[in-house]
């Protein structure tokens, strides 16, 4: 990797994550199962349409998801990242909505995609409130009278974090892509966002590099975040120690 250590300031690491990096923790990503989720259709279970049609279901899906995060732990990947904040500045940029980039440490993650231990009004996505490992359940209430709604930024909704994202990336020195299938926008597109004169770096084991049409030096360790999180720590480590 051709970087250089900036002077006088912490090198800026920003890190777009995706399902790839929960995968090894026990969390299923869903890109290449016919457009399942766990078995259920994206359509049905994560669009406003879905929730018009058949919110039980929405909640029962989100329910489990919500179990099944509970009971997993962060990885490797995600440990290795939350340690770098030793020697840089890391910026995590997550279109996951599971919580184990904070489990295993890290301090500043921007959830583009919602979270799943929060639940908000289903009226108007705001009155946001922290429900940790609880079910939403038929009849739960919003402040505003509105039945609860899982956190979560659906296909076909607005992503309103995406342009504090796009000013994050476009402040990194250098840019590590992890576990992301890169298919789902507008988060596929932050990575137009780089200075041209940064690395980037992707951990796959496939390959989503393949879509980034970007004139910076791309680097694709072809590994499972568990495997290639450690040679990215270690180079990164060697530049600036
Ligand atoms: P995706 O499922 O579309 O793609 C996953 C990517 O991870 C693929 O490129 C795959 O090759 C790669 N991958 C698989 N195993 C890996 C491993 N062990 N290490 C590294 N990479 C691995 O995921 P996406 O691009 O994040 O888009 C999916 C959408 O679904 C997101 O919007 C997200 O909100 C949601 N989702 C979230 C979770 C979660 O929170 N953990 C899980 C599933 C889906």
């Amino acid at each position: 990797m051709n970087l250089k250590k900036p002077i006088n300031r912490k090198l800026k690491l920003v890190v777009l994550t995706g399902a790839g990096i929960s995968a090894e923790s026990g969390i299923p990503t869903f890109r290449g199962h016919n457009g399942l989720w766990e078995g259920y259709d994206i359509e049905a279970v994560a669009t406003p349409n879905g929730w018009a049609k058949n919110y039980r279901l929405v909640l029962d899906f989100y329910n489990a998801r919500r179990r099944k995060v509970a009971e997993v732990q962060a990885n490797l990947a995600h440990k290795l990242l939350a340690e770098l904040e030793e020697v840089c500045d890391v910026l995590i940029v997550t279109q996951n909505i599971d919580n184990l980039h904070e489990q295993a440490g890290s301090t500043q993650v921007l959830h583009l995609h919602g979270e799943i231990t929060k639940a908000c009004s289903s009226l108007t996505k705001g009155n946001v409130v922290d429900i940790g490992f609880d079910d939403i359940n038929d009849g739960d209430k919003s402040t505003d009278g509105s039945q609860l709604r899982p956190f979560i930024v659906w296909f076909g909704e607005e992503v309103p974090m995406i342009s504090n994202a796009a000013e994050i990336v476009a402040e990194a020195d250098v840019l590590l892509i992890v576990g992301t299938s890169l298919e789902v926008y507008p988060a596929a597109g932050l990575v137009q966002y780089a200075n041209s004169d940064i690395p980037v770096v992707v951990i796959d084991p496939n390959s989503p590099s393949g879509k980034i049409s970007v004139s910076n030096a791309v680097e694709h360790l072809q590994y499972k975040a568990t495997k290639g999180l450690p040679i990215f720590a270690e180079e990164i480590r060697k530049i600036l120690c």
